[in-house]
């Protein structure tokens, strides 16, 4: 099924429930935020989306991989692979016929080998490694009627490290290419989904102190958001709003925004950008 793009002129059609047995990642809320449309072609209409190259996105996931590898050869104690080796692995992995040229797709190949050293160098080589690169998940009751929602999400590390002073704290770590732009979901889902998790490794996950730390490996800018029960705490209020409205949503409008020039429906399965970009009046 294709629906029909919702736009300025005809009443939007009454769309689908979010399932109440549903699962819910921090990627689904943020894109329910940006554009409810988008969100029901990808998770409720289950659209394909076309299969197109991004370098931005096919480096995000050679650098996560590569960032996986070292983690683990951490936990066994083995040295780093060296830049050289790095280099070959990133390049041989970017698609050739993707670049203009030789140079241009070792340049992007350079870049991830510097992204790795700088997340390398940050690491805590000290800590506990808790968790590389696996998913967690948990569920929370909802409603009146008792429906399950599970919210789910997937580390791309998480720490127990120790302080200068001898405080144990956890740290979630997030490799992020793109924009810099933090925000509470993710963290405050990781919180959620891995406290179980969390109180095999420490006596109190109430009073232990917890951060989420947001790697933006094209800036080499480091954000850390407060994660202690307090914060939590006030960012899960406000946060269940968004859950709220993604439970009720009927006509998941099409939200058109600079986004929609990464949005792989756009032209396809949405002409809402479209019709934005040729309207006459301001949106
Ligand atoms: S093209 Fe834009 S308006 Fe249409 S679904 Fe994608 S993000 Fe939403």
């Amino acid at each position: 099924m294709n629906p029909q793009a919702p736009s300025g002129r005809d009443a939007p059609p009454a769309g689908p429930l979010w399932p109440l047995d549903g699962w819910i990642s921090p990627t689904a809320l943020k894109s329910f935020n940006r554009c409810p449309y988008r969100t029901r072609l990808r998770y409720l209409e289950k659209i394909p989306e076309p299969k197109t190259f991004s370098v931005h996105l096919s480096k995000g996931r050679i650098t996560h991989d590569l960032l996986a590898l070292s983690a683990r050869r951490i936990v066994q104690g083995l040295g780093d692979m060296d830049d050289d080796w790095f280099y070959q692995n990133a390049y041989r992995r970017l698609p050739w016929r993707e670049f203009p040229s030789d140079e241009a797709r070792a340049g992007h190949a350079r870049n991830i080998v510097e992204w790795i050293g700088w997340v390398l160098r940050y690491l805590d080589r000290t800590a506990d490694f808790l968790r590389i690169e696996k998913g967690g998940h948990r569920e929370l009751v909802w409603g009146s009627d008792g429906a399950r929602l599970t919210l789910a999400t997937r580390p791309d590390l998480v720490l127990l490290r120790t302080s200068d002073d001898g405080e144990q704290f956890i740290e979630f770590i997030d490799y992020k290419t793109g924009r810099q732009r933090t925000d509470d979901i993710a963290p405050v889902f990781m919180r959620y989904a891995l406290t179980e998790f969390l109180k095999g490794f420490v006596p109190d996950t109430r009073s232990v102190r917890m951060q989420f730390t947001w790697l933006w490996l094209e800036t080499g800018e480091i954000d850390v958001t407060d994660l202690s029960l307090d914060a939590a705490m006030a960012a899960w209020h406000a946060l269940t709003g968004d859950i709220e409205r993604l439970m009720v949503e009927r006509e998941w409008p099409a939200q058109p925004s600079i986004g929609c020039n990464y949005c792989p429906y756009n032209g396809f399965a949405c002409h809402a950008f479209a019709e934005m970009e040729s309207a006459s009046e301001t949106y």
